[in-house]
């Protein structure tokens, strides 16, 4: 399920530009994919949408919301693991005009 935000947020919207995937919003902003709207899935905090969140797999070797929060409050969702795999394959599927390297960047390559 990617990366969440927790509920320490303090709306800086520092986070929000930096991802690939627009994945972030601002709470109660809604968000979009396919050029179909949905609801704010917060209110209050800045949010992450778990299907367009890759954990920067195939952009990153680190994942750039987390990079540059100031609270530290970006973190893996600890309830839903995902694989780079499954990460890598949803990459693919929101870019589709993109070509990813075999050695894509990744956080599962580090160290
Ligand atoms: Fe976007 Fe990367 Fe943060 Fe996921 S981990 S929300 S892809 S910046
Ligand atoms: Fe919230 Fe951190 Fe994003 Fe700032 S960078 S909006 S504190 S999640």
């Amino acid at each position: 399920m990617s990366t969440v935000i927790t509920e320490e947020c303090i709306n800086c919207g520092a986070c929000e530009p930096e991802c690939p995937n627009t994945a972030i919003y601002e709470g109660g902003a809604q968000w979009e994919l396919n050029g179909e709207n949905h609801p704010a899935l917060k209110e209050d905090i800045y949010y992450i949408v778990p299907d367009k969140c890759t954990e920067c797999v195939g952009f990153f070797d680190q994942e750039q919301c987390a990079a540059v929060c100031p609270v530290d409050c970006c973190i893996p969702d600890p309830n839903n693991p995902e694989t780079e795999e499954a990460l890598i394959e949803r990459a693919r599927r929101l870019h589709p005009d993109q070509e990813f390297a075999a050695d894509f960047p990744s956080r599962f390559k580090k160290g």
